[in-house]
């Protein structure tokens, strides 16, 4: 695969497909029509809405494609949700012709969790959290073949574009390519450049980040570690995977993500690390888990050999694996 294969020119445009709705939605409602899902997490009518362009752009161009993603249309199509799937319905309507209530379930469902030698992960909003709050989300896609990440597509409507202008223009999409490296693009797919991760070889001057919501990473954990480390700078705390395209782009050296004690046998999904890894692994950076174990893309929807997330530039992932046994 390279940049220029179908599995990519498709992916990329899905992605600014989806995040167009996602910027709609959230303009127009700020997210609030949601629904609880059975485990308490929220889903938005944006969820919903960026699965169903997902999984029907890719299912036009590969109709065999098996697509890993996160949401169902289960609850949707409950009657007393009646008018959220209608909302669905007229933002996917926006940008495919024909999207009824119907279709759109059906395009939600195209996604499946059985998984084989070859399949796309989806991730539709990362951090709803994030979503409703204002904050970071992303649009995480990827492509997994034997059980290694070969493509790995974020879009991130909310992150600043530059990383020494926090306050400036936004919007960023990240791609990477199995061995052909890691980009950052405007949400048109254009303005491309090269990314790489800090060249920082001392622990103290590192900066690390993690996620927003205390219960998703154990943020105590991460200060006494930062401390052993004697990292100086405040945490830069973060929703989504848009923590890996920061450290893909040099502006934080370390995501650390130690299961919370909320929840401290917790495992996570695929379509919450498969783009993220490669778009931080491509640009010179290491991802494991907290153990130094390698990232498990294929026991199931579940990374079942894994607990928590190391990211580093490379060059620290050792120190910190070391610090972490302490
Ligand atoms: P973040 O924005 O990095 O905090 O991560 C958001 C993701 O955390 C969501 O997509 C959830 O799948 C995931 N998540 C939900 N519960 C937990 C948990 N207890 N520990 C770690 N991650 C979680
Ligand atoms: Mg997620």
């Amino acid at each position: 695969m390279d940049e220029h294969s179908p599995e990519v020119m498709t992916a990329i445009q899905a992605t600014i497909m989806a995040s167009d709705l996602c910027q709609r939605v959230r303009k127009d409602l700020a997210g609030r029509d949601l629904i609880l899902k059975g485990d308490r997490s929220p889903v938005t009518i944006a969820d919903f809405g960026s699965q169903a362009i997902i999984c029907k752009v890719i299912k036009d161009k590969f109709p065999n494609d098996i697509i890993i993603g996160e949401e169902d249309s289960t609850e949707l199509r409950e009657p007393t949700h009646s008018k959220i799937l209608g909302q669905v319905a007229h933002y996917v309507g926006d940008l495919i012709a024909g999207a009824s209530p119907e279709r759109v379930c059906s395009w939600i469902d195209y996604s499946s969790h059985t998984l084989q030698k070859r399949f796309w992960t989806l991730d539709p909003i990362d951090g709803t959290k994030g979503f409703l709050r204002g904050d970071q989300y992303a649009i995480a896609l990827a492509i997994i073949e034997e059980g290694e990440v070969k493509l790995g597509l974020m879009a991130c409507p909310n992150l600043y574009v530059d990383k020494d202008q926090p306050q400036g223009k936004r919007g960023c999409l990240f791609l990477a390519v199995k061995g052909k490296g890691s980009f950052q693009m405007d949400l048109q797919g254009g303005n491309k450049q090269p990314l790489s991760v800090s060249k920082t070889e001392a622990p103290a001057e590192a900066l690390f980040t993690e996620s927003v919501e205390p219960d998703h990473a154990d943020h105590l954990f991460h200060q006494r570690l930062a401390r052993t480390l004697s990292i100086v700078k405040p945490s830069l705390r973060m929703d989504s995977q848009a923590k890996y395209g920061i450290v893909a782009r040099g502006e934080a050296t370390l995501y650390l993500r130690v299961p919370s004690p909320s929840e401290p046998s917790y495992k996570e999904n695929i379509w919450d690390h498969a783009a993220g890894s490669i778009v931080a692994e491509e640009a010179g950076g290491k991802v494991t888990d907290t153990l130094g174990t390698p990232l498990d893309f294929s026991s199931g929807v579940k990374m079942e050999k894994n607990h928590g997330i190391l990211v580093t530039n490379g060059i620290l992932h050792d120190v910190v694996l070391k610090a972490l046994k302490m």
